[in-house]
């Protein structure tokens, strides 16, 4: 379907996946007057209970998309996971941003550094690993194995010191493809979140500053501390990937720094945990823009009023039940956000606080005092 149109509320947009980037989408879009379906096949999904309609399906269940696409102005996802010919098969009678092309690119490694490579951007060291013979005696060691397709939150991942460890790492992941990355000795890590409508706009969110644990971001400083060089050109990276992939949403970006360079990492063809922060910081939040780019709308102000820091809260602090959450509601400027779901696991993002500040590194200094006191260890 081409693009160009404008959809207004009331109109129902199509959100295939139903976590918390959903449920954020939801909100969004019901502040601005719009209705949403959802998709997702957990009954007790994050978006799904807050949506106007939640298709409790899979995500290739036929007659749900054919309802979606029937009920639907416009469609969307909130997770690379989609299969992209769900995607297609959408696309052909309904308006789906972003593209199943797009989506496709970011939904598996290799295709993912391919394209980075093709198109010049900067990027680690790797090789594409179908095969044990594929294995490179040395050169990318140490290493960091990474499967091609499934892989989050440091999930799929296997870091190696040498062949023999890669070997095994492969077949632990049952030779499944993968990519086999040099290890880069990072700086820091920072993190664009940007969006581009169907007319070309960009408009990218300040750098995050991301400081991630056992593989899961947690936590997100804005703006970025560090050189501004690294900032404006971490922002026209991610501008020149948006353009190259057409892109047509909320994308977000995710780059290492080393020794004052920048390599991208991956791509999210989705918001992105790291922009969470601008839900509360910015003139515009992430989802609104991707609902402004989805509709053919103008962007929003991507302005940041106030530096700001974000916390991850997964499952682990739920070990003794329910966390004292007034300890984090009574400080007035944190800002919490709790994502609904009914069972707390280790590692499970189940929402985050962002502090609002005046001054950058009080600002911090008040959220790691905030972390402590709701019990995230270390
Ligand atoms: P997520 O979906 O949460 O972003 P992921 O499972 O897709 O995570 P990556 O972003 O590839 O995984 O890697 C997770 C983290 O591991 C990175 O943020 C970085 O800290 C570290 N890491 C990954 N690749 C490298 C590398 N080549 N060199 C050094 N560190 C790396
Ligand atoms: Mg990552």
């Amino acid at each position: 379907m081409s693009a160009g149109k404008i959809i207004l509320p009331p109109a129902t947009l199509g959100m295939l996946g139903g976590g918390q980037l959903a449920r954020f989408f939801v909100i969004a879009a019901h502040e601005m007057g719009y209705r949403v379906m959802v998709l997702d096949p957990d009954k007790n999904s994050p978006a799904g209970v807050l949506a106007d309609t939640h298709l409790c399906a899979a995500y290739d269940d036929r007659a749900a998309l054919t309802r979606m696409a029937d009920a639907c102005a416009a469609v969307t996802t909130e997770f690379e996971n989609v299969p992209a010919s769900v995607l297609d098969a959408l696309a052909e009678s309904v308006p789906v941003h972003p593209a199943a092309t797009a989506v496709a690119i970011c939904q598996h490694r290799v295709s993912e550094k391919n394209f980075l490579r093709d198109h010049g951007f900067p990027h680690a060291p790797y090789a594409e690993i179908n095969g044990e013979d594929d294995l490179p005696a040395d050169g990318l060691y140490p290493g960091i194995l990474k499967v091609a397709r499934f892989g989050y939150d440091g999930k799929g991942q296997a870091r190696v010191r040498d062949r023999d460890e890669a070997l095994a790492a492969f077949r632990n992941f049952k030779s499944e493809q993968c990519v086999l990355e040099k290890m880069l000795t990072l700086d820091y890590e920072v993190s664009v979140v940007l969006a581009r409508n169907a007319a070309g706009c960009v408009a990218p969110f300040p750098v995050a500053e991301n400081i991630h644990r056992n593989g899961i971001l947690d936590i997100s400083i804005v703006p970025a501390r560090g050189s501004a060089a690294v900032r404006e050109q971490a922002q026209a990276l991610a501008r020149g990937v948006a353009e190259k992939l057409s892109y047509i949403g909320t994308l977000g970006v995710e780059f290492f720094v080393c020794e004052g360079r920048l390599y991208i990492n991956e791509m999210a063809p989705r918001p992105h945990n790291s922009g969470h922060y601008t839900l509360d910081a910015c003139v515009t939040n992430q989802f609104e823009q991707q609902i402004r780019a989805l509709c053919g709308l103008p962007l929003g102000d991507a302005r940041l009023h106030s530096p700001a820091v974000m916390v991850n809260l997964l499952g682990d602090i739920w070990r003794d039940g329910e966390p004292a959450w007034n300890t984090l509601l009574d400080q007035p400027d944190l800002k919490l956000h709790l994502y609904g779901k009914h069972e707390a696991r280790p590692g499970r993002k189940m929402g985050h606080f962002t502090v609002i500040g005046n001054d950058a590194d009080a600002t911090l200094k008040s959220a790691m005092e905030a972390r402590a006191r709701i019990g995230v260890e270390g």
